[in-house]
């Protein structure tokens, strides 16, 4: 046994957990997807953490602010304990893809523009997704077995971060569905929506302690030889 010892399930927020609208800004503007509070909650039942790791650019391109966003993530909190259910942590980059961010705009307010000096050139932050910044982040507070863990997202660069941490990659048919064509990457499993990715992990995750139960007992067993097995049994 590792010091790893719990084991998360990562949800993408936008066409996920929640229905896609783009850039979301505004509270009043978060639907829950069907069945996301249930099937959080049989997730945590079972003893999987549940963590959100969210790709907001909006904030780095100018759309809208931190304090927004975080309105946002209080509202779906709350939606979210209406239905009894809860998620262990929110993760979010608010950075824009290098090049994009608001103070490079064409036309835009640059300090650059004002001294000619050349501009920096843009570099990637590591917590925007496919980059596993906010995993190794959410791993180290929970003590988190990545490689035992899962994905669930509706982009390719939910899946292709799934791929960069070692965890079960599930695809859902909602939101963009895969359909981005940002990465070149093909998911473990394909479900329709959060709900059946829910019901899919907690099938794969019992299937696999039944497996180790049983391989323990055969272990146990050919140890002690049948007729010491035969006796252990009170
Ligand atoms: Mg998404
Ligand atoms: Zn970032």
């Amino acid at each position: 046994m590792t010091s790893h010892e719990n084991r998360a399930v990562f949800l993408d927020r936008d066409g996920v957990l929640v229905e896609h609208v783009h850039y979301l800004s505004k509270p009043g503007d978060l639907r829950l997807t069907p069945g996301a509070a249930r099937s959080l909650r049989s997730l945590r039942a079972a003893g999987f953490k549940t963590v959100l790791v969210t790709n907001q650019s909006g904030v780095g391109r100018g759309y809208f602010t931190l304090r927004q966003l975080h309105k946002v993530h209080r509202r779906l909190r709350e939606m979210l304990a209406r239905g009894k259910a809860k998620l262990d942590a929110i993760y979010y980059c608010p950075h824009a893809p290098p090049g994009q961010s608001l103070s490079r705009r064409p036309g835009g307010r640059s300090a650059f523009a004002l001294d000619r000096a050349p501009a920096p050139k843009p570099r990637a932050c590591s917590c925007r997704k496919p980059a596993s910044a906010l995993f190794q982040k959410a791993a180290k507070r929970f003590a988190i077995d990545l490689k035992a863990s899962f994905v669930v997202g509706d982009s390719t660069s939910d899946i292709m971060a799934a791929r960069n941490i070692g965890a079960t990659a599930i695809l859902v048919k909602t939101g963009y569905g895969g359909s981005d064509g940002r990465h070149r990457v093909r998911a473990d499993k394909t479900c329709r929506d959060l709900a059946g990715a829910a019901r899919w992990i907690l099938q794969t995750a019992k299937a696999a302690t039944e497996r180790r139960g049983k391989e323990k007992k055969a272990m146990e067993s050919s140890r002690l030889g049948p007729s010491a097995a035969f006796r252990s049994i009170p």
